[in-house]
């Protein structure tokens, strides 16, 4: 009696598996599976929800799979040699290219207006991938002094061990970045706003420099987003990001991405297939899921941070604001050309130096203090702690980084519940 049973749930059960295998096979080749979202086809509000999303996945799900497998199958030799050589559509192994980090790709493809992209497991790891990828001994690379922390690192120690010689000039001096990028450039290396001091370069006017010399031009674009600000179409070649930041925006994933010119994505991906930084599945899944409220958040964030930079710019106790936004910085005009919005980072100086900011930050209720920055949560913290630890309280004098600064990532919260904070806190002075 069991047995015809059995033997009627076996083929079942045998059916099932073969059609889930057709939805995983077709799940696994990209030709036509993903939704192929020309930039222009629609507004990037609409892109950051859409691009890249299956088309067609198992079981209908209409979220992104996370595909955890390290390795994808193959029936036969033939068809597994023919997508390890990238004849046919399919993964090898993920290391190299997955399903739910493709996806992750794509969507930042369409939001900056790239040919291509490609991704790596930290911001830091798509940097070094681009400067280590690209250059080789005897290149000259220009950029500024305040470029993120770690890229500073990558500036002062690892590339001239390779012989690379590396300009960093003064944020602040357009002129003095355009000499140097004249004596000689073959990476032009920028990233506006600055971290921590927000200020702003003239990306047409450097990138067209640096494109006068043949320079490859990259643009990291972490703090503006694309949502503000989309380097490729002011003539970048590449930008990066820490999709750690806004992109995630959720402070749980960790990752970077590349993405421009098809030729040097190609290559900055080569060494990263090799180097293995590779984004996990798990931190596409949950940065894609970030990304489709990327424009909520930060547009949120940007009128809070406007909010909050006019009420510290007439506090008693605040010495400067460093907000794009405000008519007062120095690079308002600029941002205002470049930019679509002022983003949710500023910083402010406080009297009473660094004894005042210990004082203050603790006194703060609705934040983390933690080095993270862009996630839905305020979160504040000094240089000394956050972008600029690696430096000496001397190095970060030379870079113009006052002691009595405040980092200030601008939380989805209501912005009074923002602003009252800041004012009891502030008292503390
Ligand atoms: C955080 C950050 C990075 C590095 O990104 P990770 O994901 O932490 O490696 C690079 N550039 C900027 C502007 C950043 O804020």
């Amino acid at each position: 009696m069991l047995a015809p049973v059995a033997c009627i749930q076996t083929r079942k059960i045998l059916a099932c598996l073969r059609t889930t295998c057709e939805q995983l096979a077709r799940l696994f080749t990209y030709g036509g599976r993903m939704r192929n979202i020309d930039n222009s086809a629609c507004s990037p509000e609409t892109a950051a929800v859409w691009a890249g999303e299956p088309q067609e996945s198992s079981h209908g799900a209409t979220q992104v799979p996370v595909v955890l497998s390290v390795g994808f199958g193959y029936e036969d030799v033939h068809s597994w040699q023919a997508a390890a050589m990238g004849e046919t559509a399919g993964h090898i192994y993920s290391r190299n290219t997955n399903p739910t980090v493709e996806v992750f790709e794509e969507k930042l493809r369409v939001l900056e207006g790239a040919e291509a992209a490609t991704s790596a497991a930290t911001g830091m790891a798509a940097i070094s991938g681009v400067l280590h990828g690209l250059l080789k001994p005897k290149d000259r690379v220009v950029s500024v002094k305040d470029t993120y922390g770690g890229t500073s690192v990558l500036f002062a120690e690892f590339l001239p061990r390779f012989g690379i010689d590396v300009d960093l000039v003064d944020t602040d001096d357009g002129d003095a970045i355009v000499e140097s990028v004249e004596r000689g450039c073959d990476l032009l290396y920028l990233e506006t706003p600055t971290n921590p001091t927000l200020k702003i370069l003239d990306l047409e006017r450097l990138i067209a420099a640096g494109k006068d010399q043949g320079a490859i031009t990259v643009v990291d674009n972490t703090f503006a987003t694309p949502v503000n600000q989309n380097p490729i179409a002011l003539g970048a070649d590449l930008v990066v990001h820490s999709a750690t930041k806004y992109l995630g925006g959720h402070g749980d994933a960790l990752g970077g991405v590349v993405a421009g010119r098809a030729d040097l994505v190609d290559t900055v991906y080569h060494h990263r297939e090799i180097n293995g930084a590779a984004m996990s599945p798990m931190a596409a899944y949950l940065l894609l899921r970030g990304m489709k409220t990327l424009f909520l958040r930060v547009e949120r964030q940007a009128s809070n941070a406007m909010t909050i930079a006019r009420f510290l710019e007439q506090h008693p106790k605040v010495t400067q604001v460093n907000y794009p936004g405000l008519p007062s910085h120095a690079g308002h005009e600029i941002a205002r050309r470049q930019m679509r919005g002022f983003g949710g980072m500023l910083s402010f100086a406080v009297e009473g130096g660094y004894d005042a900011v210990t004082r203050v930050i603790p006194r703060l209720q609705w934040v983390h203090r933690a080095a993270n920055l862009g996630a839905v949560e305020t979160t504040v913290g000094p240089p000394a702690t956050t972008s600029h630890v690696e430096c000496t309280e001397a190095e970060r004098a030379a870079l113009g980084i006052p002691e009595a600064l405040i980092r200030y990532s601008t939380g989805i919260e209501h912005v009074d519940d923002l602003v009252a904070d800041l004012d009891q806190a502030l008292e503390a002075i």
